[in-house]
């Protein structure tokens, strides 16, 4: 469950990586800062992309969590392995939506792959698949886009991932409702033994959701969770539908969980800041770190 990699530029390409151990989810961060990009140079050691994460096993697949702007450098890089491939086989790839707020669906209208034919993107959702379809559509209608969502080049498929596991192969992943404005949904990841927790983004104090959130994260390998406002901000923001560093180590303690990453950083928060924050969230919950840009990390085995 160790760090793989932890630098920021040049980020290595998935195919010079060393694939995980059979039994290990390899996570990576494409980005990981919340509500709207911030590329400004006090952010950039954590990164200024919104919400992207992907999800690699060690037989290469690799699955897609949340289309923020992170997107857009997994897309070229995924396009520029595919050419690169001898037999330049057609892309199959898998992208999860946990809500549609924009830092979570704005790199979707810039990701190569989809303007590939040949290639197959499958979206899903908690929503109903032609619900799905139609969000993603209006995203790129006019006048958002110039390219309208049903002229893209690759085949595009709508499916719908509920509380009931989906199997991938060995992979089985299944959502739970979280409290949020319009509503979100957390994704619970299984390889094998291997155990992943996606829960972004989330508000805590209701004690239904909250009782759900630990029912899923229970045991897990790792928690990615909300950690927007810190303690201090969050009486003037709630609401909002975020969490703070200190309840995610009180939600990694009740759950069991071996490790807990910080996420969806706060526009405002700038390098320094999350790095103190780390270290305060450190106190009570020792196995605790911070999603940044390129960060690669082994999940379970
Ligand atoms: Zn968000
Ligand atoms: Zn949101």
């Amino acid at each position: 469950m160790g760090e793989v990699s932890g630098r920021h530029l040049p980020q290595e390409k998935v195919s010079d990586r060393e694939r995980p151990k059979s039994t290990e989810i390899e996570l990576r961060f494409w980005g990981a800062r919340g509500s709207i990009p911030t590329p400004v140079p006090e952010n950039l050691g954590y990164g200024g992309n919104t919400a992207c994460l992907e999800v690699r096993l060690p037989e290469g697949e690799s699955f897609i969590f949340d289309g923020g702007t992170g997107l857009r450098e997994l897309g070229i890089e995924i396009a520029s392995a595919h050419s690169a491939s001898p037999a330049g086989a057609p892309h199959t790839l898998h992208l999860f939506l946990t809500h549609f707020h924009w830092d979570h669906v704005q790199g979707i209208p810039f990701f190569a792959p989809l303007y590939t034919a040949g290639n197959e993107v499958k979206f899903y959702s908690s929503h109903p698949a032609e619900r799905l379809r139609n969000i993603l559509s209006g995203q790129m209608a006019t006048p958002y886009f110039p390219v309208q969502f049903e002229f893209l080049a690759a085949k595009m498929s709508f499916g719908h991932v509920g509380r009931a596991p989906v199997h991938f192969g060995d992979l089985r992943v299944s959502t739970f409702p979280m409290n949020h404005p319009q509503g979100a949904s957390g994704y619970r990841i299984e390889f094998r033994d291997s155990v992943l927790i996606y829960a972004s983004d989330l508000e805590h104090g209701k004690p239904e959701f909250d009782a759900i959130l630990r029912e899923a994260a229970h045991g897990a390998d790792m928690l990615v969770y909300d950690a927007q406002f810190t303690p201090e901000e969050y009486p003037s923001r709630v609401g909002w539908g975020h969490s703070t560093w200190l309840e995610a180590t009180r939600v990694a303690k009740d759950a069991g969980v071996k490790k807990l990453i910080l996420f969806h950083h706060d526009p405002g928060h700038d390098d320094a800041f999350l790095s103190d924050i780390v270290q305060q969230a450190r106190k009570h919950f020792p196995a605790t770190q911070a999603a940044r840009e390129g960060l690669c990390l082994r999940v379970g085995g």
